[in-house]
């Protein structure tokens, strides 16, 4: 029997770097997704038969079962229908961004979505606020949609 492996020295070669922030998988049914996402998009799954929205996304309409799945783009505004403000996180780029706020966002299209808001301080966040989408980098070309607050037009 051994015992365990000795931890590699700081700043040896096979000492891990906490990464920057953790990239979408472009893999599954959601890569449209992030594809859309990577171009500044907002796309999400709809039901071409009863255009009912298949999310989070599905390869099958919850309402009517039809496989014939459309990716439309949404116009990225709606409201904030309820949020909680994060202080504390385990993972290290996390940690390095609180206070944020990760908020469910009712869009106008009747989709709601979990996202962060972000341009704004924490205190000014409320329910009811509108919303725009807004992508933030996250490295290899792709962005994660967030929402930043919106004026009513
Ligand atoms: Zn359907």
């Amino acid at each position: 029997m051994t015992g365990p492996d000795p931890a590699p020295a700081p700043g040896s070669a096979t000492a891990v770097d906490p990464p920057s922030r953790a990239s979408p998988e472009l893999r599954g049914f959601a890569r449209t997704y992030w594809e859309a996402a990577a171009r500044g998009e907002l796309r999400l799954p709809r039901c071409v038969a009863c255009t009912t929205f298949a999310w989070p996304p599905r390869p099958r309409c919850p309402a009517c079962g039809s496989d014939r799945i459309d990716w439309v783009r949404t116009s990225g505004r709606g409201v904030v229908h309820t949020f909680t403000v994060v202080h504390q996180a385990s993972d290290p780029d996390f940690r390095a961004r609180v206070p944020y706020v990760v908020a469910m966002i009712d869009l106008d299209e009747g989709v709601r979505l979990l996202g962060n808001v972000v341009d704004c301080a924490v205190d000014d966040v409320g329910i009811g606020m509108p919303v725009a989408v807004a992508f933030a980098p996250a490295g290899e070309g792709l962005a994660v949609p967030g929402f930043r607050p919106a004026r009513v037009t």
